[in-house]
């Protein structure tokens, strides 16, 4: 089996896609007599400042030769990459039918937590001898060479069915029905999930920016997606495309301590709030850490988090057991006495308090999730879950 991967072909303002392109590469394919295999969409390191969107790299697993695939692909990528947007810089990178090498597996998995350099990816084409292809600066060949490595280095996979404009829309706003997607969403719930976010009333399946995907819909298995995909009523589709993807799985956690965090990866770290929440401008929500480190000008950005201990008592003023009311000093550490009454109490004593919340874990809503964050609906978690959808 070949693989291709590649990366880095589009632009925030022109609209091109990653995943189009490996979606015409592989009709191109099939055009050619070849078979393939799968596509794979990998969601790498999503704190990647070069990144357009969603730091997307594509592999194609196909039966035809190295030669070929490689002439297919550079043919794609120099007749639809937006090259002259210059922050894209292409990468295309194809890799015979052998056995994965184990440094190929590893760079594909580092692509996902740590950032890379291109010579780095450059220096292990060459060790490989992967035949490959370049634009620009070529940085693209860093997931390019990602995407290859990702069959073998990830597991637990995920699905996308994405539904392509006709190229004549594209730029125009999108036709989908509203209420159709919001029923096509319940239907696939929770096997197909981030469809729609019902508190926002948004359809998160329908990109906003310009490029040429009508909807993406995501998922555990194939024919759910395809089954939420078939009931959206829209404007015509040019063409679909199913991709098995490491999105809502967690690949780019790692384990860390408060006070040891580094800039640019993801963390799964324990903490102990210290300060109460205050809920900022756009609905951000603030509260401190015990041992803060100081990472992004001390601020840890939170895609989901557990509850594990709750403070549920509070140090209050006793009341005096016979009249019922509030007991007063008796003078320094002398405790509280009721004068009316003559009782008395040592000290404050312990309340408890009303908790609105439960233990367990919380998570932002569909509208703000990154692609390869977990939603907790897709289950897995040590604690009693609360999703939002
Ligand atoms: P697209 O819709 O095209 O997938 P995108 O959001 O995925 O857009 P890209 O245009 O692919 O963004 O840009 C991401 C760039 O960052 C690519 O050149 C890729 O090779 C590079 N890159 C990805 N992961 C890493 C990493 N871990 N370290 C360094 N560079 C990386």
């Amino acid at each position: 089996m070949t693989v291709i991967g590649i990366d880095d072909t589009d632009s925030r303002e022109r609209g091109m896609c990653t995943t189009y392109l490996a979606a015409r590469v592989a009709a191109r394919i099939r055009e050619e007599g070849g078979a393939v295999e799968r596509r794979v969409l990998v969601r790498l390191n999503p704190a990647i400042e070069y990144k357009t969107r969603g730091n997307a790299a594509l592999a194609v697993h196909t039966d035809l030769d190295a030669e070929r695939a490689l002439a297919v692909a550079r043919e794609a990528v120099g007749s639809l990459a937006a090259t002259d947007d210059p922050r894209t810089h292409p990468g295309v990178v194809v890799a015979p039918g052998e056995a994965m090498p184990e440094p190929v597996i590893e760079f594909a998995r580092r692509a996902v937590r740590e950032r890379l350099t291109i010579d780095e990816a450059r220096r292990l084409i060459d060790s490989t001898g992967y035949r490959h292809a370049g634009w620009k600066e070529s940085r693209g060949l860093i997931g390019a060479l990602a995407a290859i490595g990702a069959w073998a280095a990830f597991g637990g996979w995920t699905y996308e069915h994405i539904a392509y404009r006709e190229a004549h829309r594209r730029g125009t706003p999108r036709t989908v029905d509203h209420e159709s997607v919001f029923a096509a969403a319940d239907w696939g719930y929770p096997a197909a999930w981030d469809t729609v976010d019902r508190e926002e009333g948004s359809a998160v399946c329908v990109p906003h920016a310009p490029g040429p995907i009508l909807y993406g819909i995501r998922g555990d298995d194939p024919e759910t997606v395809r089954g939420v995909a078939d009931r959206i009523e829209s404007e015509p589709v040019e063409r679909t495309g199913i991709f098995v993807t490491n999105q809502g799985t967690d690949a780019h956690l790692r384990e860390g301590s408060v006070g040891e965090l580094r800039d640019g990866r993801a963390y799964r770290v324990s903490g102990t709030v210290s300060t109460p929440p205050e809920t900022g401008r756009g609905g951000h929500v603030f509260f401190t850490l015990e041992d803060g480190g100081s990472v992004s000008d001390g601020t840890l950005k939170l895609e989901k988090f557990a509850v594990r201990d709750l403070v549920e008592t509070e140090l209050a003023v006793p009341s005096c057991p016979d009249c019922g009311r509030s007991m007063e000093s008796a003078g320094r550490d002398q405790g509280y006495r009721c004068r009316d009454c003559g009782t008395s109490e040592p000290g404050k004593i312990e309340c408890e308090i009303e908790r609105a919340l439960g233990r367990g874990w919380y998570e932002v809503p569909p509208c703000a999730r990154r692609h390869i964050a977990k939603p907790l609906v897709r289950g897995g978690f040590d604690a009693p879950i609360h999703p939002e959808r």
